[in-house]
């Protein structure tokens, strides 16, 4: 086999090779490099012939997103497909194409997510923060303009309580997508897709309808109409591109069984005995797709008598939904009705049918469904019609729904957002690692190890990306078997070809990494890669130990989107490298600068005036501007490299080209994340392709002081939902925090009770049982308990604290010991069974134990404490609140340590939480009552939770010893024993995510 010349660079080799399909790409096509040029340097760096052994790639990961989403997702307009989404090819053009990505959230981990239903039967899952542009119903037959949150409409759906729907959205507008290349005319495939013969070249037609043949003339095929003399009615025939010219004389045939063009045509479209809508088509212009829809309905649909709804009738469901998902696209609104098996009468004959579908909808003359002229002439102008109800879907449900990573896809205006189940969007960036593996197996061939964070994501990976890599690549088809064909070599994780294997994996198997030497490595996300596999160190180490073998030919290209300052992998990697930056000219005064998101400006509230300004001259650039700027860009070093053999890029966002996330967008995630640490840091993470920087500077103890709040100790607030505790072991007491939570993690201390008593006795833990079914008084009435209590167990008499914690075997009770690791996937785990001694005889396994990630913890408590007041005052979500009540030696210790950044034995940097002070209860109980929050499920769940507790809440029936006007006394504590009942701790597991009607809200 001709071999193509070695000087071949990753990138020619892209360019001359790489074929990108729609199932796997956007943008399909051929690979440009001219499309991403600051991805040109990062490809060749990875060609056989450059002397870069390892290549360092840090990346915002939103930059050039989305490119390719084959994900099937649920979206408000009904496309299947994000690749359906976004095949329109992005224009220079600001103005831009309608139907065009103009922006994408972060991926949002979390959040409340709900199902919107609509009256058409469509719905589309969404988060709780969503905001949908709505007519508003409520005030008689005038809607209302209104953009509102999905939380926001979630008790209003219906009018009062009766049957009428309140809120309305707009159907899109339609797609414009570019002209396609169709094998037949989109009129004549329609009219062959709703009557034709599903084996050959015949449509029946009316024996009025002869004009038919003349528009299928019009669209250039030989289109003849027969009238049979054995026919049924008053049906006829037409021939599309008959073999040879028959004597009309209806008794020939024969004719049929030579195959046409237009059959041949047929076949190549594999919809002969397969009737169906081509994606080709299904993704056509405008005017095709409308074609399309005007064969289908000349052939196979109605219009009824008062001209008001277009009707198309079939039987095949595959036909149906892409006559949906056309109509939907071209902006309207149709509903379907199935109809069940009836007899009919057709054509004056006496018929039985089977079931069939009824898709009906508004359409009016200026748009006409129809090319044939009996059946345009019974539309009506739009004059006459109610266009806005036409094109307006009712919501008739929304529906709480399991939590979803999710994003945001803008598609030309704010209206249109899109959301993508999986957090798995590849960018090109990961193309760039894809066309290294294409190259290495057609051009240098040898062992090659991609590893993705885990063996799942490995086989993800697989499926979406390499697989499509292979199937669309013509050079790359003929090399590597299918995998479904048996002996092919090939199997999901690993891909043989002539004079190599790719083997992928996960870099949490440590066999994985260990399985085969390899000369090159594609450690893709690797900050999502654990910190240590089973025990046999770093997986980033484990695999280029694997590669050491090949010496100088061996090459490493480690991606990723880096995380947090001091614990990033790829930051670490990076800044060891020679610090790549991408340097563009300014187009007023040419001045080279690599973009920083600090000269992208604009005016507070108005995103769209985001410019990026020169840092020489302060000529703002507009986004068209980019074009340009990213075609005279180079790469240059920034430092001096650790390793003369390492090369490292940086890029962020701010580089995606023209069409994909805009400088307006990225100003506009950047005001949506105002106030939420958690936000800026996924905006920093994802956006910028930064680390961030955890805030773990103490804030000052004196300023907590001053801000304490005149609420007292000891009631429960009117915001706090729920109540959880921590509880400190030291030698001589217990030390017992109880705090209020409410939604954005708002926080009161509620309670500082300290036990005195040494650990090993007793006493102290029966009075914790006391706190435990004491009920605490709610401001404005009501009474609450302790929902959940976190006790450190870590301290130095760890058994008899098993012991006693056995004892009271309470379950809200969750024993925990600390571990300083940081964890954010994962704050707290377990729980792992541990024996207890209780009485004197040890009882195995007889507790569970939590482990409690306290270095995250205490940056989650930092971030809040450092939260501030916005203009008007008010409190930020998060806000953390404290009694006029509480003592300088509590303040004091509760922000008693600081995050040090250290450096290893090999000298990169970590992160460590050092004391400032000696004492630091009120940090570990503050810590521990938050885990405690955690484990009731406030961070999986979101606005779920909360919504649920402030239901419990409005619920709980007052007693009469709970009124207000009766002094908001509580019930006396329970007697001892009566409290946290045996019987409900062990066997009475709560159902569900939260028991509904715990016996923690009074
Ligand atoms: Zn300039």
């Amino acid at each position: 086999m001709l071999r193509p010349p070695p000087q071949l660079t990753v990138s020619e080799w892209a360019e001359r090779h790489r074929m990108l399909g729609s199932r796997a790409s956007a943008e399909p096509g051929p690979w440009r490099t001219s499309r991403t040029p600051y991805l040109k340097d990062v490809m060749d760096a990875l060609s056989a012939v450059h002397p870069a052994r390892r290549v360092v790639f840090m990346k915002g990961a939103q930059v050039g997103a989305p490119l390719a989403i084959d994900t099937p997702i649920p979206t408000v307009e009904g496309w299947a497909t994000m690749g359906a989404l976004i095949v329109a090819q992005p224009s220079t053009d600001e103005r831009g194409l309608p139907c065009r990505v103009t922006g994408a959230s972060p991926i949002m981990i979390g959040r409340a997510c709900y199902t919107i239903t609509f009256d058409d039967g469509e719905s589309v899952v969404c988060d709780g923060e969503h905001r949908w542009p709505v007519w508003d119903f409520t005030d008689g037959e005038k809607p209302v303009a209104r953009v509102l949150h999905t939380r926001e409409m979630i008790q209003w759906v219906r009018i009062g309580r009766g049957p009428r729907y309140r809120y309305a959205i707009d159907c899109c507008a339609p797609a414009e997508l570019p002209d396609q290349d169709l094998l037949i005319h989109p009129y004549v495939l329609g009219m062959w897709l709703g009557d034709g013969s599903s084996a050959m070249n015949h449509i029946s037609v009316h024996e009025e309808d002869a004009e038919a043949a003349e528009h299928l003339q019009a669209c250039g095929v030989d289109a003849q109409f027969r009238l049979p003399r054995w026919r049924k009615g008053r049906c006829a025939n037409i021939v599309i591109d008959p073999t040879f010219r028959l004597v009309d004389d209806g008794e020939t045939p024969a004719s049929i069984q030579h195959r046409s063009r237009f059959t041949t045509r047929l076949r190549m479209l594999d919809v002969l005995g397969n009737k169906h809508i081509p994606a080709a088509y299904l993704r056509a212009s405008r005017e095709q797709r409308l074609d399309l829809i005007r064969g289908m309905m000349d052939s196979d649909g109605t219009i009824t008598p008062d001209g008001k709804r277009c009707e198309f009738c079939n039987g095949d469901r595959g036909l149906v939904d892409g006559m949906l998902e056309l109509l939907r696209s071209l902006g309207y609104k149709p509903a379907v009705y199935f109809m069940a098996s009836r007899r009919k009468i057709i054509n004056g004959q006496d018929r039985t049918c089977l079931g069939y579908w009824r898709v009906s909808w508004t359409a009016y003359s200026e748009e006409p469904m129809f090319r044939l002229s009996r059946k345009v002439a019974r539309m009506r102008p739009i004059a006459r019609g109610r266009p806005g109800k036409s094109r307006r879907r009712r919501i008739v449900s929304i529906e709480p729904t399991s939590s979803v990573p999710v994003r945001c896809i803008e598609v030309d205006s704010p209206n249109h957002l899109y959301l993508c189940g999986a957090g798995w969007i590849p960018t090109h960036n990961t193309e760039s690692g894809n066309n290294w593996l294409g190259y290495i197996m057609h051009h240098v061939p040898a062992p090659a190890l991609a590893v993705q964070p885990t063996v799942e994501l490995a086989k993800r990976f697989s499926r979406q990306r390499i697989d499509p890599l292979l199937e669309e690549t013509p050079a790359l088809r003929e090399r590597v078997a299918p995998a479904r064909a048996r002996d092919s070599g090939n199997t999901m994780l690993s891909k043989e070809f002539p004079g190599g294997i790719l083997v992928l994996t996960g870099a949490n198997s440590a066999v994985g990494l260990r399985s085969m030497t390899a000369r090159f490595l594609f450690l893709d996300e690797v900050d999502a890669y654990p910190g240590d596999v089973a025990g046999e160190g770093d997986p980033i180490a484990l695999a280029e130990a694997r590669a050491r073998t090949f010496g100088w030919r061996r090459k490493a290209f480690l991606v990723s989107t880096p995380t947090i300052a001091g614990r990033s992998r790829i930051e670490r990697e990076y800044l060891a490298s020679d610090q790549r930056r991408f340097f563009v000219p300014c187009t007023a005064c040419g001045e080279m600068q690599w973009l920083r998101f600090e000269r992208l400006i604009w005016e507070k509230g108005a995103p769209e005036t985001a410019r990026y300004h020169c840092t020489a001259c302060d000529h703002p650039m507009q986004e068209h501007d980019k074009t340009a700027m990213l075609g005279g860009g180079e790469w240059r070093a920034t430092a001096e490299g650790q390793d003369p053999h390492t090369i490292g890029f940086h890029i962020s966002a701010l580089y995606s080209p023209v069409g994909w996330l805009s400088w307006e967008q990225i100003a506009r995630d950047w005001e949506a994340a105002q106030g939420k640490p958690e936000d800026i840091k996924t905006f920093k993470n994802t956006v910028l392709g930064e680390t961030w920087q955890e805030q773990g500077e103490a804030p000052d103890w004196e300023r907590l002081l001053e801000r304490r709040e005149d609420f007292a100790m000891g009631v429960v607030p009117t915001g706090a939902l729920v109540l959880t505790a921590g509880v400190d072991v030291q030698d001589d007491r217990l030390e017992c925090d109880v705090w209020g939570w409410a939604e954005g993690f708002s926080s009161w201390l509620v309670d500082h009770v300290v036990i005195p008593g040494s650990p090993r006795d007793r006493e102290p833990w029966d009075e914790l049982a006391k706190l435990l079914a004491r009920d605490w008084p709610r401001q404005g009435g009501g009474a609450m308990r302790i929902a959940r209590l976190c006790v450190d167990t870590g301290g130095r008499d760890t058994a008899a604290v098993y012991g006693h914690l056995r004892r009271l075997r309470d379950p809200r009770i969750a024993p925990t010991k600390g571990i300083d690791g940081w964890n954010r996937a994962q704050p707290v785990q377990g729980p792992t069974s541990v024996d207890a001694l209780v009485n004197g005889q040890k009882l195995r396994r007889g507790l569970k134990l939590w482990t409690v990630s306290v270095s995250t913890w205490k940056a989650d408590l930092y971030r809040r404490l450092w939260l501030g007041r916005g203009e008007a005052e008010e409190w930020p979500p998060g806000w953390v609140h404290l009694p006029r009540a509480i003592d300088v030696e509590w303040v004091k210790q509760l922000v008693a340590e600081q995050l040090r950044t250290t450096k290893d034995r090999r000298g990169f940097a970590r992160q460590e939480w050092a004391k400032l002070r000696e004492r630091n209860e009120a940090l570990d109980c503050a810590v521990l009552a938050r885990a405690a929050l955690w484990l009731l499920g406030a961070d999986r769940y979101g606005d779920r939770f909360w919504q649920q507790l402030r239901d419990q809440i409005a619920d709980a029936p007052l007693r009469a010893s709970e009124i207000p006007a009766a002094g908001n006394v509580a019930d006396p504590p329970l007697p001892l024993q009566a409290a946290p009942a045996p019987s409900a701790s062990d066997t009475q597991r709560p159902r569900g995510w939260l028991a509904p009607r715990s016996n923690w809200l009074r």
